[in-house]
């Protein structure tokens, strides 16, 4: 009885669901229960709204690009600035919407994986804020070539356990944190950063990040009186695409785009395959295993996507494009001089992209590029690049 209802909840066409083991399923049933509870609950929307405002510093801009369209000619380009938020990216808007979830749940320990560090570094940030215990998960060679995120989550008051098992990395790492919460779900919230994972995550960390074209929908009507051409960001695990996507999937004729790298293009040459308890479009090798990226962005190395994003393009309402990490570099370059923004590597990828479409279109076309963060955290590796 259980396995059908869990079967007809979490699926986008044939993507998602929830592919893992049964103790593990009871836990993410707790887990949906809790979260379909509150979502719509006004006391837990105003709560969340008000750490938003209050911590996150949102709503952040949207900001007309003018000297960017200037020189890319064609469509106007506007930048919807996520990395203006508390900690640089658009993750801390999923990390305080989950621990407002834990804290409702009336659980005090917190664990989360994190490859590059970036999302444990704002899991550990919303941890210290509301005062919860903080176990992050991380492989062991990444957290010797992260040191200083290791140590800023310490900073923070997490505590970082290195994963030594397999190769220790990312998918070491969220093995470990499924254990932990398998063993002590009862006192145990798995905050997980991107929209990927089993049901019910990819729609939870999607009803957290839909915020983002909340706020640029009316930004755009405001300032242009109509829905821009299309929307444009890059897709890691597609947390940020989707938040970008959402409050627009239902408006046909804007263009949904995300950009992946041409290094982890998992959309764009991924075949639909179970990887990490969910079913997605993934990169597979000759074994079936999933396949080693290597993007010059963290964020976007990961050889799965969300379901939806799966389901999107297989659907055909949004497109997948890929860039390579040169053009990434270019754009990094070139935002930095026309605007003064710096970007993350990662949203680096959809301003590429969103300059070539740009010149393409007509200039009473409007484009939203979801500015997913700052780019301080990629300086020494861009000046490590350009040395060589
Ligand atoms: C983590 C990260 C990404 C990729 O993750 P998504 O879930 O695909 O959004 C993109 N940009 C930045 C700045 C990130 O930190």
């Amino acid at each position: 009885m259980e396995k059908v209802s869990v079967e007809s909840r979490g699926y986008f066409g044939e993507f998602g669901g929830s592919f893992i083991p049964d103790e593990l399923q009871k836990v993410m049933n707790q887990l949906e229960e809790q979260f379909l509870k509150y979502k719509d609950d006004p006391e837990f929307i105003d709560e969340f709204k008000y750490y938003l405002k209050e911590y996150v510093g949102r709503e952040n801009p949207l900001t007309f690009a003018a000297n960017l369209t200037k020189q890319s000619g064609g469509a106007k380009i506007y930048l919807k600035r996520e990395d203006l938020n508390h900690t640089g990216a658009h993750k801390i808007n999923n990390a305080i919407g989950q621990i407002l979830l834990a804290k409702r749940m009336g659980i005090t320990r917190i664990i989360a994986e994190t490859g590059a560090g970036q999302h444990g570094v704002a899991a550990a940030t919303a941890c210290a804020m509301f005062g919860m215990e903080c176990i992050i998960y991380m492989g062991k060679l990444d957290t010797e070539r992260q040191a200083l995120n290791v140590f800023r989550m310490e900073l923070l008051g997490a505590k970082v356990i290195p994963v030594e098992k397999g190769q220790g990395r990312l998918k070491d790492a969220v093995d470990e944190a499924l254990g932990d919460l398998v063993q002590n779900y009862q006192n145990t919230f798995y905050l997980l950063g991107s929209a990927v994972g089993p049901h019910p995550y990819p729609t939870m960390v999607k009803h957290f990040q839909a915020i983002i074209s909340e706020e640029s929908k009316r930004q755009i009507l405001e300032k242009e009186g109509k829905l821009p051409a299309a929307v444009i960001a890059c897709t890691g695990g597609g947390s940020n695409a989707i938040g970008a996507f959402a409050h627009y999937i239902e408006e046909k004729n804007v263009r949904l785009i995300g950009v992946e790298p041409k290094e982890a293009a998992t959309l764009t040459e991924g075949v639909p395959a179970v990887i990490h308890g969910f079913k997605c479009l993934t990169l597979l090798d000759e074994k079936g295993e999933p396949q080693p990226t290597y993007s010059i962005a963290a964020g976007l190395d990961y050889p799965g996507v969300g379901p939806e994003h799966s389901y999107l393009k297989t659907s055909g309402r949004a497109e997948y494009v890929t860039v390579t990490g040169q053009e990434a570099l270019e754009a990094f370059l070139v935002l930095s001089k026309t605007e003064g923004i710096i970007p993350a590597l990662e949203s680096s990828h959809a301003v590429a992209y969103a300059m070539k479409l740009a010149a393409e279109l007509p200039p009473e076309d409007v484009l939203i590029v979801n500015l997913s963060g700052r780019g301080d955290k990629d300086v020494e590796q861009v000046f490590n690049m350009l040395k060589n």
